[in-house]
């Protein structure tokens, strides 16, 4: 092989390697649409200044009969919400999908009226829910 034929063939290996790293790095479609629904959300909530993450988790990382949950550090207005995999939901198609926005929505709520949060847990869960259903103007599959 001649020098430049050499070269040639590492940097199109380089290339390669590259679109591979970027590939495997890149989100799923339902992480698309999910980071998509969390920046709507973000926005109509007035959440924009926050530094927020969606990421889909099994159902053993979640306490039981949840399907998502936040976790969230005001102090840098940054946080990570978890929704529940498609392979451990309950609902399948176009109910799985509108159930997981309800999810994002929900620990939207959370995060938003985090300085009100009563010590109650149920207290809150109500107080998120109606604010959820009132958002999103429809009732959630779950
Ligand atoms: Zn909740």
């Amino acid at each position: 092989m001649e020098p430049m034929t050499v070269r040639r063939t590492l940097r199109t290996l380089c290339a390669l390697f590259l679109a591979l790293a970027m590939t495997s790095s890149a989100m799923s479609p339902l992480e698309m649409r999910l980071d998509r629904h969390m920046k709507t959300w973000q926005k109509r909530l007035g959440l924009e200044s926050w530094n927020l993450a969606v990421q889909v988790v099994r159902q053993s990382s979640l306490d039981k009969h949840t399907w998502g949950n936040a976790e969230w550090d005001p102090a840098t207005r940054s946080g990570v919400i978890s929704v529940l995999d498609p392979r451990d939901y309950n609902l399948k198609g176009r109910d799985l999908n509108l159930d997981m926005e309800c999810t994002i929505v929900h620990e939207l709520v959370h995060i938003q009226v985090s300085p009100l949060d009563a010590q109650d847990e149920t207290t809150r869960e109500e107080v998120v829910n109606k604010i959820m259903t009132a958002l999103l103007n429809r009732p959630c599959p779950n």
